[in-house]
């Protein structure tokens, strides 16, 4: 089963969403900081930028549960009355 992402990370600065997660790890830091570096609409990141510098220069969005459809349950409509005569 894969897992369900849960939150859209946009840069403040263009607006792009960046990465898509349940958690932020150092992979996707990674990512993030790489476009901070390099995105020309967002503040220029340090050599050695604290969490905190990151994430003021970025949006985080819980992303909704749209996939999640109801799914008709046909099978609670199935009666078992045919008796065996
Ligand atoms: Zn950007």
């Amino acid at each position: 089963m894969p897992d369900r992402p849960g939150f859209d990370v946009l840069c403040k600065g263009c607006g792009r969403s960046l990465v898509t997660v349940r958690l932020l790890r150092d992979p996707e830091i990674d990512v993030l900081v790489d476009h901070l570096r390099v995105c020309s609409a967002s503040e220029p990141l340090g050599d050695t930028p604290m969490l905190g510098t990151i994430l003021r220069g970025l949006l985080v969005r819980a992303v909704d549960h749209q996939m999640n459809t109801d799914v008709p349950t046909d099978q609670a409509a199935v009666t078992a009355k045919s008796e065996s005569r």
